[in-house]
């Protein structure tokens, strides 16, 4: 009996936090299968996990997270894929969804910084509200070029707290010659389905297979501070303010050559060699470029890494 009853405490401790649920009730289940119908006990186990696991509306592999087992961390801290944690967050900003199938979608702070949050309509999770701070535990990350989020889902368990946090600034300066320029800079497409604008790869989304692109302008630079290289993201905005060229006039570029490639090089041609400040959030190994300043004319690329290297 003590045998059965270890193994209704396991099973009772894998789902306490999902589910009310009752040890008499997991060991009796136990024990009518081992006892009455002479079931093998990891059969029974796996016949009593299921029965919970039905009545919790959860997938097998949503116990991997183990409740209670998982890291608490701090969200500047996430950088790995499918990892299950814990976080205790505010809720910074709470966006649009654009898709039916997301039940919210906003920004979660702490003290390190912040990060994206999802919530799937699915999930059937109460809404968090903006301002408020959360314990929040069984999230997953998820990760997207180098950009980290978390997923609530189904097993997630929310509890308000009465308490505020002072909400990080995760926000980094570079300052140097922008020496490089990397593929998919200059007039991209992205996905045009909701909530994915990934940058096609010869007119196919990686995701989404062949769809009819929108065209945006963007840079992956590397800024070189004579320290480091920094790989930084100037969007459509940025792009437009430190090249001069808008997205309109990229566009018309390209249909005069019958080629895309004419506004990299025209951009390269402005930018590289040139000194700039730039300011904004680090997702993944990238800095957002949200405030440039230019800070030279483009001096050689060659003579600026060199001076930067000196410095
Ligand atoms: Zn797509």
């Amino acid at each position: 009996m003590s045998d059965l009853r270890d193994h209704a405490e396991d099973i009772h401790e894998q789902f306490s936090d999902h589910i009310d649920i009752d040890v008499d009730d997991v060991e009796e289940r136990l024990n009518t299968l081992v006892d009455e119908y002479k079931v093998p006990l990891d059969e029974a186990r796996r016949s009593v996990t299921s029965h919970y696991l039905d009545e919790a509306g959860m997938e097998r592999d949503a116990l991997g997270g183990g409740s209670g087992s998982n890291d608490h961390v701090q969200v500047a801290d996430v950088d790995e894929d499918e990892q299950w944690i814990d976080v205790t967050a505010k809720v910074v900003d709470l966006w649009d969804a654009r898709s039916d199938a997301v039940a919210q979608v906003g920004l979660l702070g702490d003290e390190s910084g912040t990060i994206k949050f999802t919530a799937f309509a699915s999930s059937d999770l109460p809404k968090l509200e903006e301002g408020a701070v959360y314990a929040l535990g069984n999230l997953v990350t998820d990760e997207y070029q180098g950009d980290y989020s978390v997923k609530l889902n189904r097993t997630t368990t929310i509890e308000q707290l009465d308490e505020d946090i002072e909400v990080g600034d995760d926000s980094t300066t570079v300052e140097g010659a922008l020496v490089a320029m990397q593929s998919g800079s200059g007039l991209i497409k992205r996905c045009p389905e909701e909530d994915c604008t990934r940058v096609l790869q010869n007119g196919r989304c990686s995701e989404h297979g062949e769809v009819e692109g929108e065209f945006d302008l963007r840079i992956k630079g590397v800024v070189d501070d004579g320290i480091d290289a920094h790989e930084v993201i100037f969007d459509k905005e940025t792009t437009e303010a430190i090249t001069g060229i808008s997205l309109e006039e990229a566009k018309d570029m390209a249909m005069d050559a019958l080629d895309t490639t004419v506004v990299a090089d025209e951009i390269r041609d402005l930018v590289i060699g040139t000194y700039y400040r730039v300011s904004g959030p680090t997702f993944g190994r990238y800095v957002l470029a949200d405030d440039v300043e230019q800070l030279s004319e483009p001096v050689d690329a060659t003579a600026a890494l060199e001076r930067a290297r000196s410095m």
